[in-house]
């Protein structure tokens, strides 16, 4: 199914918005109100891995602040070039998990498919940091074997569109793509794993929600998301486009001291999730990837948080919290039966979220 034609302005609005995003440090600090005193270690510790912000997400970062949750997921400091031991450029094993090129499968009955190494931002934590994106992706042209592997394994009734971003595929591209996956008659459901909505909005155009309205693939987004301050007009907006076309919207986040290491928060966030149509999912447990130490906390922490989290919420808003494991054929709760338990917090919800996020 072909996505109908669109005003040139619609369309290409998000590409230009792509185009201006920031990659000089520099030019971030300024626009911030920031010291230049960070500009050399941002330098130094963006050289395998380059700064990259849409001006959007900019916008909704405090100014004057250098502890903003916003900033601090992009913003490269001197730490990332500090690796204590455990961390790693392919911290969840994924290179064992290659099928074809551009296909992983990690867990029975779904694969996925990286359909570019292109995101919209780089955040600081991601655990594909390292990733080869030119030799190892299904991008458009080079999916052929990745879609006959798909085609020769009835066992796999779901796939995953992942990257990179795969919404930085133009709606051409993901038409053509999810002609491809629905003409394999197994393949039942298709998810896309995506930051975009929230980081670069606009890219969710009238075509793209047809696309995956129209497909017989039952179309399943999942958001990546990790505080509820990046959820702003246009974001929520976008959202609400997504759940217009029926699609159904799940998101998940990553644990991130600094930015999202607090009760509160993650309330507000699954709070502000659930206002636009979307339900947490996942909270994930930081993969320790090279360059990723700072953002980390321990699951003795993690638990805390997720045992204060629930006090604040109905349980169909709090995240199960997971660590992706190497060779587990799932991902591995984070037990909360495990915690040696602190004394019930009799904090109520307002002056837990009354400190300023
Ligand atoms: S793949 Fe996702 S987490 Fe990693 S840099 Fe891109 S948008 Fe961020």
């Amino acid at each position: 199914m072909i996505a109908r034609s669109e005003p040139g302005c619609q369309a290409d609005l998000w590409k230009r918005e792509l185009g201006m995003g920031i990659t000089r440090p520099e030019e971030l600090l300024d626009i911030l109100e920031l010291d230049r005193g960070l500009l050399a270690a941002a330098k130094a510790a963006s050289k395998g891995f380059h700064l990259l912000v849409p001006r959007g997400y900019v916008a909704l970062m405090a100014r004057s602040d250098p502890k903003d949750p916003l900033l601090r997921q992009v913003l490269p400091l001197m730490e990332e070039l500090r690796d204590p031991p455990g961390f790693c450029p392919d911290p969840v094993g994924e290179r064992k998990a290659v099928r074809a090129p551009g296909l992983l499968q990690k867990y029975r009955g779904r694969a996925l498919l990286l359909v570019t190494g292109a995101c919209a931002i780089h955040c600081r934590y991601c655990f594909r940091r390292h990733f080869r994106h030119g030799d190892d992706c299904a991008r458009p042209g080079r999916a052929s074997a990745a879609i006959a592997h798909l085609a020769r394994d009835p066992s796999i009734s779901e796939i995953i569109l992942s990257g990179g971003d795969p919404l930085l595929l133009d709606d051409p591209a993901i038409a053509v793509l999810v002609g491809k996956l629905e003409a394999i008659p197994h393949l039942r459901r298709l998810r896309l794993h995506t930051r975009v909505p929230i980081v670069l909005p606009s890219r969710i155009t009238d075509g793209l929600c047809h696309t995956l309205k129209a497909s017989r693939l039952q179309p399943v987004v999942v958001l990546h998301t990790n505080h509820a301050r990046e959820l702003g007009v246009a974001a929520r907006n976008a959202l609400r486009r997504l759940r217009n076309a029926g699609l159904a919207l799940l998101s998940q986040s990553v644990l991130l001291r600094g930015v999202n290491d607090d009760a509160g928060r993650l309330a507000d966030l699954s709070e502000a999730l659930f206002q636009c149509g979307a339900l947490p999912y996942y909270l994930h447990m930081l993969d320790r990837v090279s360059g990723g130490a700072d953002f980390n906390l321990d699951e003795a922490a993690a638990l805390q948080i997720l045992d204060q989290l629930r006090t604040l919420l109905p349980g169909y808003l709090v995240p199960r919290l997971v660590r992706e494991a190497e060779g587990r054929p799932y991902k591995v709760p984070i037990d909360g039966a495990t915690l040696k338990r602190a004394p019930v917090s009799h904090r109520t919800y307002g002056e837990m979220t009354s400190k300023n996020r």
